[in-house]
């Protein structure tokens, strides 16, 4: 099976800069000579640099695991109202109302299958306690 990229991030080896892709016309880029970039959010990686060898590559992948998937930002909200500003949400960061709101919505599997083991951890946890 096809891995999944989760998180498109990476880390300029020069100046220090994390810089994170989160949808596909989102390009990144540091500010030093490296000129390190990162763009295609979660559809693709597409990233560079003067030296590659001073990309270091920080995505995240289905394959790293939920107990890592469930830590990094992966929905943008607008709030309650949907007029806050756009903040990027890990799952673990998200109101089981809003978990459980999401899975009626459009969104792609992979997110949903997150979600939805999210939902289950957080009730194991109640009945462990
Ligand atoms: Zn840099």
């Amino acid at each position: 099976m096809e891995d999944v990229l989760v998180l498109n991030r990476v880390t300029c080896g020069v100046c220090n800069t994390t810089l994170t892709s989160m949808h596909r016309h989102d390009y990144q880029s540091c500010t030093c000579d490296n000129q390190t970039f990162t763009d295609g959010g979660t559809d693709y990686q597409h990233c560079g640099g003067k030296d590659m060898e001073a990309v270091n590559i920080d995505s995240v992948y289905l394959s790293d695991g939920f107990d890592k998937c469930r830590t990094v930002p992966i929905w943008g909200s607008y709030g309650k109202n949907g007029d806050e500003p756009l903040k990027w949400m890990s799952i673990s960061e998200m109101t089981d109302e809003h978990l459980e709101a999401l899975l009626h919505y459009n969104v792609e599997e992979w997110r949903k299958d997150l979600m939805k083991q999210e939902i289950e951890h957080r009730k194991k946890q109640k009945h462990a306690g």
